[in-house]
């Protein structure tokens, strides 16, 4: 087992890729701290841990929330004293069906050839409240985990952080301004403490997924998916389990040598 007498906390794992990590690391024996915004996913994903025989605490708090964020970070120390892991994955994504019309319109239009584009009128709609929610919960989520993660990691001179990206951070989404913008911060958040943390022993790498098959994207038009698929060579998004696979590479000391890196599990769809 590569995370035996670990401890983790997963953010978002109450659901789809922090719910397969968990899982993934308690089976490679760590002990798995489960957060999530709704504190009954939170405790499914916790009893499920539990069955694999492992520790487990139900940690339900909004990551966007600093004061909610440092409440949880004190209940985990007063139970396991120290903190080993630490995967910032909670998030969120807006998916407006008119804008998902418009974007697969104006794909048809270009494969046909057809006159002057209509403007895609999507980023230009965003409001002020859908910016700063998902800024908050992807960018200001991360640095106020990882804040408190820092205070316990670098005293006790180990630790790893992995923060949840996307390809939209790498190469930026049309009708996905504020993800794209919030998930390429989380880059430059990711390398910046990278290069503070290591002197301690304390690794901070991203993982940029493509395209996964989980809850978040139930509400994506179906055309939309297709079209998606077809643009990574693999043909297919991909599963929970592909990804926690790479977040067990950077959990486990398999990765000693990767510090400020960003991993991206997408099937060619990005390269
Ligand atoms: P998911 O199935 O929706 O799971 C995310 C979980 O996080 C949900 O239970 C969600 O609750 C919870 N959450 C939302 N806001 C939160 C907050 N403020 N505090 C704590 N928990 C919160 O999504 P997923 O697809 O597994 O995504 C996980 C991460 O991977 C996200 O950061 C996402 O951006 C990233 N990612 C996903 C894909 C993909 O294609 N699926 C690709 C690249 C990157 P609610 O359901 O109530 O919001």
């Amino acid at each position: 087992m590569k995370l035996a007498q670990r401890t983790a906390l997963v953010t978002g794992a109450g659901s789809g890729i922090g719910r397969a990590i968990a899982l993934c690391f308690a089976r490679e024996g760590a002990a798995v701290a489960v957060n999530d915004i709704r504190r009954d996913r939170a405790e499914a994903v916790a009893q499920e841990i539990r069955a694999l025989g492992r520790e487990t605490l139900t940690l339900p708090a909004d990551v966007s929330d600093s004061v909610e964020v440092r409440a949880i970070f004190e209940q985990l120390t007063a139970q396991w004293q120290r903190l080993d892991i630490l995967v910032n994955n909670a998030g969120i994504v807006e998916l407006e069906p008119s804008r998902q019309q418009r974007l697969i319109q104006a794909h048809m239009e270009r494969l046909a050839g057809s006159g002057a584009p209509a403007p895609l009128a999507i980023s230009q709609s965003i409001t002020d409240m859908e910016w700063r929610r998902t800024l908050a919960v992807h960018l200001d989520g991360t640095f106020y985990c990882t804040r408190e993660a820092l205070k316990l990691m670098e005293a006790q001179r180990y630790g790893k952080i992995i923060n949840m990206a996307s390809v939209a951070g790498l190469t930026g989404l049309a009708g996905a301004a504020a993800y794209s913008a919030a998930k390429a911060g989380i880059i430059g958040l990711t390398k910046a403490i990278a290069r503070e943390a290591i002197h301690c022993g304390v690794y901070v790498n991203a993982i940029a997924p493509g395209f996964i098959d989980t809850p978040m994207l139930a509400e994506m038009d179906a055309e939309m998916k297709r079209l998606i698929a077809l643009q990574a060579p693999i043909g297919r998004f991909g599963t929970p389990e592909e990804v926690a696979a790479v977040a067990l590479h950077l959990a486990s000391d398999d990765s000693s040598y990767t510090v400020g890196q960003v991993l991206s599990p997408n099937g060619g769809f990005y390269m």
